[in-house]
């Protein structure tokens, strides 16, 4: 048996790669006691990685007939990434309140920008990041941090998600300093801001870029430290997209952890359970 699962999980119905089924049966073979879905949501927004509205019941129904046929040798969990938009009503546009999910996933992909009266893209390519920050914040990649961490303050507070992914994300395309310095009090007083908004939620540490051959954990063993400090509770997940990363360098997931001084993390399985290193 493997004490540890991920609830954090693409598929075709986003932009994973494979069928649920695939997991499934990957995550049995693995010994895991529970899985959870969580494609990205659909947005009013012209947007390339999230599922499209029309597929949500499709997505309920293909997830619950998995739960008849292999339920009685994993539990299956219903999920979803959601993005927050700044001045869009995402649960609205997905009648949320109707969905019934088993635990929802808070997350800020995308910010909003002024100067193109719309969207820039904190996740994606380097080119696709680059061009956000050029073009939506005139190449001040400290003006876009800013908004990033502002952004997923809002999202934090309105959302109250059981999860928040990648606390960091605004790192994956910052490797060698690109666009700014996270060791500068002046990024850390936004984390700080940040890590003090959090009610229930539990932080991710997530290690789906590195499956992806991007060496980038996040958090950052710095904000872990900090995440310790106010006795923040942490969820090891995989953002997993395709079945050989299900459950991806976990143990270097573990070892930043202990640096930081977790003897624990929280797997969920119905509810958040404590898993002890
Ligand atoms: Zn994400
Ligand atoms: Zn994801």
């Amino acid at each position: 048996m493997n004490k540890f699962n991920t609830i954090h999980l693409h598929t075709p119905y986003s932009d994973g790669i494979n069928y649920s089924h695939e997991y499934i049966e990957e995550a049995i073979r693995l010994g895991l006691k529970s899985i959870g879905f969580s494609d990205h949501a659909p947005v009013p927004l012209k947007y390339d990685w999230a599922m499209k509205k029309e597929n949500l019941p499709r997505y309920f129904d293909e997830l619950n007939y998995m739960r008849k046929v292999y339920g009685n040798k994993i539990n299956i969990y219903i999920g979803l990434e959601l993005d927050y938009l700044e001045g869009l009503d995402v649960k609205k546009y997905i009648d949320f309140d109707q969905l019934n999910l088993d635990f929802v996933i808070g997350t800020v992909h995308y910010l909003y920008s002024d100067r193109i009266d719309g969207f820039a893209s904190a996740d994606g390519t380097q080119e696709r990041v680059d061009k956000a920050i050029i073009e939506g914040f005139g190449g001040d990649g400290v003006a876009f941090y800013k908004k990033y961490y502002q952004t997923l303050r809002q999202m934090i507070t309105e959302y109250n998600p059981l999860m928040i992914a990648h606390f960091d994300i605004v790192e994956k395309r910052n490797i060698g300093k690109k666009w700014f310095d996270a060791d500068t009090d002046e990024y850390k007083a936004h984390v700080e801001a940040t890590l003090d908004v959090i009610k229930d939620s539990y932080i991710e540490v997530n290690t789906g870029a590195m499956a992806k051959g991007i060496d980038v954990m996040y958090p950052s063993e710095y904000i872990l430290r900090r995440c310790r400090a106010k006795n923040l509770r942490v969820s090891v997940n995989s953002d997993c997209h395709f079945t050989s990363a299900l459950l991806f360098a976990y143990d270097k997931a573990i070892d930043r952890l202990k640096r930081a001084g977790y003897d624990c993390s929280y797997v969920f399985d119905g509810v958040m359970k404590k898993v002890k290193f």
